[in-house]
């Protein structure tokens, strides 16, 4: 017998490469940006999720050092001890009323943020119904909240209102979650079915903007707006670390529940503030957000274009419905999946294979940013012409 409690580790790994889903960092030695430095190698990047080309912004930077120079590195403490700082609430104040919604709070992360409010608002003797494709955080709160927890198939609404037919009348509360753009995949959930099932039903429903805020509607208020929805009862959850170049999570609801998470998350209370850095560079953000609509007029004519190319030069590349800056193209496994990524490496291109278990098919996964040139998307086009796939 082998005594070694750590031994199966080591076999558990060599599963993993086997199957061709070992993962591994790449070191990125420049400023974010339509191009970057990739160990060393200049590669066009469409693997960033920074959609506006904020994260290198010359005024994020600017807001985060003055951030630093007045309130310090760190924030010293959680919100309710020594943690709390004039900007957190400039901030918070600043995202609700892009969303439109009574308030809002900033978290260290999306991820915590979609972990503090469902072990808030839900516990054992309640029901969650979860999209198939749902973010692993909304997956991970959903375990930790211990309530029942049903999976329905891919924005399938049909399976949902037959599940919470039967179901629902067996649970106190009843929470719908979904993401709004799907990350892996790039399609938008059904929002407005999904409201009235919601409201028929007496569920809340949490919506997790993190791909969607800065991009989505007019205003990139998210799909909330993009939908026609706004002001409809729901909760919202983003992220600061993607189209608005920062780091943090956030939620956007009623005064009530955003109160009620500031006593009940503990993602919230028991952990350090964000930092006077983050939450003033992600400040900036949201007002240039506000206030130059052409850069998201920019990632649009972006999308298009690259969508046009596509149809025109390769009508046999398989790719996933898609209604927002992400665009996949299917690969039929693991390996074909990383050797397409590494040719298009070798060529300059940074476009990463994304694999089981992150996904169910294997893929190679585009995002594109405002900044990306024309001929940064023409490169992209001509190689997987070449490539045959
Ligand atoms: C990235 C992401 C998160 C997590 O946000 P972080 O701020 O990076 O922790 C949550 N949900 C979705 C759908 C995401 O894509």
């Amino acid at each position: 017998m082998n005594n070694n409690p750590y031994a199966w580790i080591e076999a558990s790994l060599e599963t993993i490469h086997r199957a061709d889903w070992y993962r591994s960092v790449q070191t990125i030695n420049s400023l974010p940006g339509a191009t970057v430095l990739l160990s060393g190698q200049k590669v066009i990047n469409f693997a960033s999720n920074d959609y506006l080309g904020l994260a290198g912004d010359e005024r994020l930077q600017t807001a985060a050092i003055k951030a630093i120079q007045q309130f310090g590195t760190g924030s010293t403490g959680s919100r309710l001890l020594s943690g709390h700082r004039e900007l957190h609430r400039e901030l918070e104040q600043a995202i609700a009323s892009t969303k439109q919604t009574e308030d809002a709070v900033v978290f260290s992360s999306g991820y915590l943020a979609n972990i503090g409010v469902i072990t808030a608002l839900i516990g054992k003797r309640d029901l969650i119904l979860s999209d198939q494709y749902n973010h692993s955080s909304l997956k991970r709160g959903a375990v930790l909240s211990g309530a029942a927890v049903i999976e329905y198939p891919h924005n399938s609404t049909a399976v949902l209102a037959e599940k919470l037919s039967q179901q629902r009348q067996n649970h106190r509360r009843c929470l719908i979650m979904t993401d709004s753009v799907f990350s892996m995949d790039g399609d938008l959930c059904p929002l407005p079915e999904l409201l009235d099932l919601a409201e028929e039903f007496s569920c809340m429903l949490l919506l997790d903007e993190a791909h969607a805020t800065g991009v989505m509607g007019k205003t990139g208020a998210g799909c909330v707006e993009h939908f026609g929805c706004t002001g409809r009862e729901l909760i919202q959850i983003g992220t600061l670390s993607k189209a608005l170049g920062s780091l943090g999570g956030y939620v956007a609801a009623s005064h009530t529940l955003i109160d009620f998470l500031r006593n009940r998350a503990p993602s919230w209370i028991y952990t350090t503030a964000l930092s006077p850095a983050d939450t003033a560079a992600a400040l900036a953000a949201m007002k240039i957000v506000q206030q130059e609509p052409e850069r998201r007029q920019r990632l649009w004519d972006n999308v298009n274009y690259l969508k046009q190319l596509i149809r025109d030069n390769l009508p046999n590349l398989k790719i996933l419905p898609s209604e927002s800056p992400i665009l996949c193209f299917q690969l039929p496994d693991a390996a074909t999946a990383l050797t397409a990524g590494k040719h298009l490496k070798e060529v300059g291109i940074f476009a990463p294979a994304i694999r089981p278990p992150t996904v169910p098919t294997s893929r190679i996964r585009i995002t594109m940013m405002a900044t990306h040139e024309l001929e940064h998307i023409e490169k992209l086009v001509n190689t997987l012409k070449g490539m045959q796939l």
